[in-house]
């Protein structure tokens, strides 16, 4: 293996969260690091927790979970939400 003469950084493609395969991580309102995966078009219809309201088919929408529980990270994804993008972006400040 031929390696480069000198270390450069990475270079970050622009599209960050569509290079991890569409996951991002945010900070949620009690500080947890969460994973947010933001869907094009929804399958089906889900309960936002934001808002109590429904995310409508074919609506773009995020989807958060936290590995970080005390249950173990396969708790936190299987625990995973759905949010209205907004409801998301506006979560803690209700
Ligand atoms: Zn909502």
């Amino acid at each position: 293996m031929r390696r480069s003469k000198k270390y450069s950084r990475p270079v970050r493609p622009l599209n960050e969260s569509a290079a991890m395969g569409g996951v991002h991580y945010e900070a949620g309102a009690d500080g947890t690091q969460y994973k947010v995966h933001h869907i094009a078009s929804g399958a089906k219809q889900y309960v936002c927790p934001g808002c109590n309201g429904i995310i409508l088919v074919g609506e773009a929408h995020e989807v958060a979970w936290t590995e970080d529980t005390i249950w173990g990270s396969q708790y936190g994804q299987d625990s995973r939400r759905h949010w209205h993008t907004t409801c998301w972006r506006h979560r803690g400040r209700r």
